[in-house]
Order: structure tokens, then C-alpha cells, then sequence
């Protein structure tokens, strides 16, 4: 069976990029894979932060992992800080990885544009990244398309570890969708959906309630054509849109193309707002009772638990390998 890892940073509220490019597909995967997802906590300190909302996010983002329907008794889930052997396998891959191609990584240049106040660990990120993948052996990495590249990262060091030390990682694939993989952001639908985007106009939030999300479509950027046809380069707002609303419905691009012929973008965006209501509330109510039950706690205890007996058989691994002496 194959081995799969994923995780999410808890930096700010989950949104349907997060949802359609990552978390929708987790679901899917539990079914077919001996899965792996976390929360990683560790990233999210790369950014300035503030410690009482970090624990909330985390919980949040582990609560919403369950009430989106992840199952316990089909894949291990945990938070990343409570895996030891993530850090200290990040320490013995920064080793391998080389400070030029950790200077060619585009969403270093992208975060720490403009700020003056850089942390090294927003730099090494990617080597986290890439730790928290190859702990779990993991044959293939579900992710949305930006993370291509630290993906690619992952693979090199991979390559470059079992080349140098022996043959002790295993080279994992990325797992990208080839719809959904890239939701763009409602105020700018020429850049990506993101926690981090500043604006809360930018995304739609899992737990946003209904007339947020309702107000949040409607003032969503489109363009003066009004004529809804999935043209991302001429119309990326309009196309961003179909993706969505295709993705939530179950209905294909060109049936909606089809069945909005004639129809305006008012009326569209109703439909798509009511979708999107229709599928997150179920979602919402389900992640209220969590947050009550003690469940996610359980869940969590066990998980870190399955999950630190992987990573520190591969960690002892790297480590005699790369020349450490075995602490008897
Ligand atoms: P941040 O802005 O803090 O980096 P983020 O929105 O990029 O937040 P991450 O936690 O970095 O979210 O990413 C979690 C997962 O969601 C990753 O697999 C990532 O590729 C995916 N993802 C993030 N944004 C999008 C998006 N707009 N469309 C599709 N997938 C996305
Ligand atoms: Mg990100």
C-alpha cells in the first residue's frame, strides 16, 4: 500500500483553496493509502505570530481535518511539534541541501519581500518541509501547486542523501490535481488564494458563516463581459469562479458553461454562494461539536504517538548512516 504525508500550516483561518487543493483531496486518499496528515505548527512560527492564536489555529486546523471527514480509523493524523524527530531530521537535511537552492525557492522571495525582518526559518523552511515528508518513507505528497517546487526540493535531497550515505529515503512523487490545484484569490484572481493574503476579501474561509461568504462572492473581481466562459487568461476571475463551483457541485466546466449561457454574473454568483453554503455547513456543525467532545485531543495523543514510532525508525536511519555514533 502506498504511504502518503500532507500537512497544512495553522498562519491563519482554512479556505477553500486550502480546502480543494489539499484537504478535499485528503479525504479521498484515506480510502486508498496509509495516510499521514498534519498539522505542521513548526512552519507557522516562520512568520510573526502571537502564541495564545497559534494553539487556537492549531486546534482549529486539526478540528477541521476531522469535520471535514477525515476518520481516525483510517489514517493518522498529529501535530508536527509533537513528533520530535521532525527538527532534528531538518537539522541533518540542512546539511545536504546547498544555500543555492534554497535561494532559488520563489515562495521565500514571495513572504519575505518588503520585510526587513526575515527569519532564518522562513529561509530553511523547505528543508523542514522536506524532513516532515521523508520521516514517513512517503511515496507520494498531495499538495497544491505552489508547494511544487519545495516538492522538487524534497526529491533532490532525497537523491542526494541516499546517494552520499546509502539507500535510506524513500523519493517521494508529488500529488497534484489537475483541477483545483491552484484556487486564486477573490480580490485578485491573479494570484493565489491565501492565509497569509492580509485582506480577508481575498478568500473564503471554512468557517465563514453564510452571509460573509454570500457578501464575500458577490463583491468577487470579475471582468465587464458578462458572459460566463472558463477563459483563465482573459477571464481568471469568472473561471476561478467555475472551478469552485464545478468542484463543490460535482458538475463539469462546460455543463456550467452550458447551463449559465445567457445568464448573468449576479445570478451566477448566487448559485455559487448558495453552493458553497450548502457544502461548508455541514462542514461547520460538525466542527462545532468537535470543538466540544474532547475527541480531537484523543485523536491527536494517538496520532503522535503512531506517527513519532515511524519518524524515529527512519531517523535512527539518517543518523548511523550519516555517521552519528548510536547512543547505547
Ligand atoms: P500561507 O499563506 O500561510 O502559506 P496557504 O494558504 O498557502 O497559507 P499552506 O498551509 O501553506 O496554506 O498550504 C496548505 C496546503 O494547501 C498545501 O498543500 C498548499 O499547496 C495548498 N494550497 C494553498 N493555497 C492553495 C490554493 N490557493 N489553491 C490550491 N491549493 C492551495
Ligand atoms: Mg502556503
Amino acid at each position: 500500500m502506498k504511504r502518503i504525508l500532507s500537512g497544512i500550516q495553522p498562519t491563519g483561518n482554512l479556505h477553500l483553496g486550502n480546502y480543494l487543493g489539499a484537504l478535499k483531496r485528503f479525504v479521498q486518499l484515506q480510502h486508498e493509502a496509509d495516510c499521514y496528515f498534519c498539522v505542521v505548527d513548526l512552519h507557522a512560527l516562520t512568520v510573526p505570530h502571537d502564541p495564545a492564536e497559534l494553539r487556537e489555529k492549531t486546534m482549529e486546523v486539526a478540528t477541521l481535518y476531522l469535520a471535514a471527514g477525515l476518520d481516525p480509523d483510517k489514517m493518522t493524523m498529529f501535530i508536527q511539534s509533537h513528533v520530535r524527530a521532525h527538527p532534528e531530521a531538518s537539522w541533518l537535511l540542512e546539511c545536504v541541501a546547498r544555500v543555492g537552492e534554497l535561494d532559488r525557492m520563489i515562495q521565500f522571495k514571495e513572504k519575505s519581500k518588503g520585510s526587513d525582518s526575515v527569519s532564518v526559518g522562513l529561509y530553511t523552511y523547505p528543508v523542514l518541509m522536506a524532513a516532515d515528508i521523508l520521516l514517513y518513507q512517503a511515496d507520494a505528497v498531495p499538495v497544491g501547486e505552489d508547494q511544487k517546487q519545495h516538492l522538487e526540493l524534497c526529491r533532490d535531497l532525497a537523491e542526494r542523501f541516499n546517494r552520499q550515505y546509502g539507500d535510506v529515503l524513500t523519493v517521494p512523487e508529488p500529488l497534484i490535481g489537475e483541477v483545483g490545484a491552484r484556487i486564486m484569490g477573490l480580490d485578485n484572481p491573479r494570484k493565489k488564494m491565501s492565509k497569509s493574503a492580509g485582506s480577508p476579501a481575498n478568500f473564503i474561509a471554512l468557517l465563514d458563516d453564510p452571509d460573509t461568504i454570500v457578501k464575500k462572492i458577490k463583491r468577487a473581481v470579475t471582468d465587464s463581459e458578462n458572459v460566463i466562459r472558463y477563459d483563465p487568461d482573459e477571464k481568471p476571475g469568472i473561471s476561478n469562479l467555475l472551478v469552485i463551483y464545478s468542484l463543490l457541485s460535482g458538475e463539469s466546466i462546460p455543463s456550467l458553461e452550458q447551463k449559465y449561457q445567457g445568464v448573468g454574473y449576479g445570478q451566477f454568483k448566487r448559485d455559487l454562494a448558495e453552493v458553497v453554503v450548502e457544502h461548508l455547513t455541514p462542514i461547520q456543525e460538525r466542527y462545532r461539536e468537535l470543538r466540544k467532545s474532547g475527541e480531537v485531543e484523543r485523536v491527536l495523543a494517538a496520532g503522535a504517538e503512531q506517527a513519532s514510532r515511524v519518524a524515529d525508525e527512519t531517523l535512527n536511519k539518517m543518523k548511523e548512516s550519516i555517521g552519528l555514533l548510536p547512543r547505547l
